[in-house]
């Protein structure tokens, strides 16, 4: 028997969550922090030095020794920098622990090594860190022992954000106004918050630590760059929802503990399509919440690994020719009385709100199609999006059969008469009982699937932050709120002002709209003569965060300055360029120091095969060890010539001037030059005696965990 683990103690037991502050703050203390975490607002320095003093006594009394302000910079990961809570000694030589407010609401890190996109130069590097009170702080336990973290965004000296919360959290905002005059037109006056809701689904690989440690891909890539394909794959579906094998399972075990300690609402936990993939999704929640808690994730997940002799791999792609890794984000929007704005109820046609915001919402991911691509690309994800064995980087929108004949008869006539219902599901055995259907099947082949109350991206990378897609799709979606509330406060017949607007954009935007199969070759053709953007690249998609569409959704709504857009941009052709670098010197490494070595001894072994074989006894068929080494030899002397123009691609690449050129020439030149490399390279691991080839090979990483 294992032990028994009691969940509901269990959980929430490192966070300093509302509970918490009931408990251990004065009432009128607690009711001002309650107040701030819902409407907004600044703490009083008295009060933040009650809430402070609260905070630290709770963390100390766990075991606590430091606390960070914890915040996220464009690096796409966390980052903290722990101070004691040890005060200078007195006389005497005693310490006292001390956490003041000030120390709270505020942080200055030296922060000039971080990404700014030449926001903040050197030699004005100020860059503050600020309480996010609305996302509790929690406690850190690992080797450093228990560390306070503060959750924060962070900002340059001139208030320019310099990372990817505080653009979220203005989003949050603006869809919160503009949704907020969408829901009072419909009389709910009552509501006083629009909020959006995320959960991500973060599917991740397990390999083996021993053998993750053979392979520097492994280590320096996070994927593999090399690698012949196993004789067994994903095609009989036996690891989709297969039985968790055990040493996974102690994994998924001691993971989801370490996730619910910190709050985090780990629900649903399968192994995914790839062998060894896997995939853990917590309840939705607030989107600052979500995001913050899908870093912790992706932190917990690596982290629980080691203690099983496991890595965790979220790189989008590890291994080629199986599915990569993806994070389906979940988004809603619900009023604080309630009320989901994307229910449609059983009666969507008659759910006249339903509509509008639906209407609203395929008007905007129309308008800004290639804004929402860009949200979700990174360096991983462009082999998962738009590349050979993936689906294209297309965005359409999936409304199921319901909703789509609803927007078909709304769009012809202008009137929605008809709403299909979902009927009885008939197994066709008497002891099984009916059950009813839902009205839509699913589509699994969409990137922005409505998925019965809440909309489904699924572009989004497993390694990626989800604060660029959150933000995105809140602006957008704030927008055609802003765009339609607009015009409906004004109008003398709301009604009469509503009906026509729903039709209005739905006949305006209807070619987003596609119920069929994404991953088909056809889609491609038809979203082409649609007009659709099918941006095949990140670096491709930078462009679309500075064009003067851009730039005005943006700086509508406060989330982004020009600036800071073109500062992201920068930041996103640095980190595109670096990345490839550090994949392409990975690649020279392992073929110069391990493959090509290791080839070169199995041939000499073949030729003294070959003479060995024929001076033993000349009239011996060696015709195999000669085949063999023929065979062996050509590809060796394909991957040296591509080993060498590789090396010459990089140096090239790296002396193209730094930004978009940059990126380009690593993306242009260096990028097939590595599949250049790579193509022999994988066939001379199909050939070579395995006892020379100087790693474990796919079939050892993905089959033996
Ligand atoms: P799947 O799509 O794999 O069948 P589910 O439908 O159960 O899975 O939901 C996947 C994720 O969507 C979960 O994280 C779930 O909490 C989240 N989710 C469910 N309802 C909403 C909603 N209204 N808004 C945002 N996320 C939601
Ligand atoms: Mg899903």
């Amino acid at each position: 028997m294992s032990e028994m683990i009691n969940v509901a103690e269990v959980f929430g037991e490192n966070v300093f969550n509302l509970a918490k502050m009931k408990e251990r703050l004065p009432k009128k203390i607690y009711a001002e922090v309650k107040n701030v975490m819902e409407n907004g607002g600044e703490l009083s320095v008295s009060t933040a030095d009650v809430v402070a003093k609260a905070m630290k006594d709770w963390a100390v009394s766990k075991g606590a020794t430091h606390y960070t302000h914890w915040f996220q910079p464009l690096t796409g990961i966390t980052a903290e920098k722990h101070d004691s809570f040890i005060s200078a000694p007195d006389e005497m030589g005693n310490t006292l622990l001390e956490f003041s407010g000030k120390e709270l609401i505020k942080g200055e890190p030296d922060a000039s090594s971080f990404p700014s996109g030449g926001l903040r130069s050197t030699f004005e590097a100020r860059g503050y860190t600020v309480w996010d009170c609305t996302s509790p702080a929690f406690l850190k336990e690992d080797a450093t022992g228990v560390i306070l973290c503060i959750p924060t965004a962070f900002c340059s000296y001139k208030g320019e954000a310099l990372d990817k919360k505080t653009p979220l959290l203005r989003s949050m905002e603006a869809v919160s106004r503009q949704g907020l005059r969408i829901v009072k037109l419909f009389g709910n006056t009552e509501a006083t918050r629009v909020i959006a809701s995320v959960g991500p689904e973060q599917e991740y690989f397990l390999v083996d630590k021993e053998k993750y440690l053979q392979r520097k891909d492994l280590i320096y890539a996070g994927r593999t760059l090399f690698g012949a394909p196993a004789p067994k794959g994903q095609e009989l579906e036996d690891q989709y929802f297969g039985a968790i094998r055990e040493r996974v399972g102690a994994y998924m075990k001691e993971l989801n503990v370490e996730l619910w300690k910190l709050g985090i609402t780990s629900k649903t936990q399968h192994n995914e399509v790839a062998p060894a993939q896997h995939e853990m999704a917590p309840i939705y929640g607030t989107a600052n919440i979500a995001v913050d808690h899908n870093q912790l994730v992706m932190e917990t997940m690596k982290k629980v690994a080691g203690h099983h002799g496991l890595t965790c791999l979220l790189h989008e792609k590890p291994f080629a020719g199986v599915n990569g890794s993806g994070k389906h984000n979940n988004w809603s929007l619900g009023t604080d009385n309630g009320v989901n704005l994307l229910d449609p109820g059983d009666t969507p046609n008659q759910n006249i709100q339903f509509l509008l915001v639906l209407a609203c919402i395929i008007k905007a991911v129309d308008i800004h199609a290639d804004l929402l691509r860009q949200s979700a690309s990174d360096v991983g994800n462009d082999h998962r999006l738009g590349a050979n064995e993936a689906p294209p980087a297309i965005i359409s929108v999936f409304l199921g059969d319901q909703l789509e004949d609803v927007v078909r008869q709304l769009v012809e006539t202008g009137e929605a008469a008809r709403c299909i219902e979902g009927d009885r599901l008939q197994a066709g055995v008497s002891s099984l009982p009916s059950i009813s259907k839902d009205a839509t099947d699913r589509n699994r082949t969409s990137p922005f699937a409505f998925t019965g109350n809440k909309f489904e991206f699924r572009m989004v990378g497993s390694d990626d932050s989800i604060a660029s897609p959150n933000t995105t799709l809140n602006a957008i979606v704030a927008e055609a709120f802003s765009e339609a509330a607009d015009i409906l406060e004004k109008a003398e017949d709301f009604d009469m002002a509503v009906h026509d607007l729903i039709k209005k954009y739905l006949a305006g935007h209807q070619r987003i709209i596609f119920n069929g199969n994404g991953y088909s070759e056809e889609w491609v053709k038809e979203a082409e003569r649609r007009g659709l953007p099918n941006i095949k690249s990140m670096v491709e998609a930078v462009p679309t965060l500075v064009t003067d569409k851009s730039v005005a959704l943006f700086e509508k709504f406060g989330i982004f300055t020009k600036a800071e857009l073109e500062s992201r941009a920068e930041v996103l052709y640095e980190t595109y360029a670096k990345t490839i670098n550090i994949e392409a010197l990975t690649m020279i490494d392992m073929a110069g120091k391990q493959i090509i070595p290791a080839v070169v001894s199995y041939t000499t072994e073949l030729a003294s095969s070959v003479s060995a074989v024929k001076e033993a006894c000349p009239e011996a068929d060696a015709s195999a060890q000669k085949e063999l080494l023929i065979e062996t030899s050509a590809l060796l002397a394909e991957a040296r010539k591509a080993f060498t123009a590789l090396k010459a691609a990089v140096s090239e690449a790296s002396a193209a001037e730094e930004g978009e050129a940059m990126a380009y020439a690593y993306k242009d030149k260096v990028v097939p030059a590595m599949e250049a490399l790579r193509a022999p390279v994988d066939q001379l691991e199909m050939i070579v005696d395995k006892e020379y080839w100087p790693m474990p090979s796919y079939g050892d990483l993905m089959f033996e965990v």
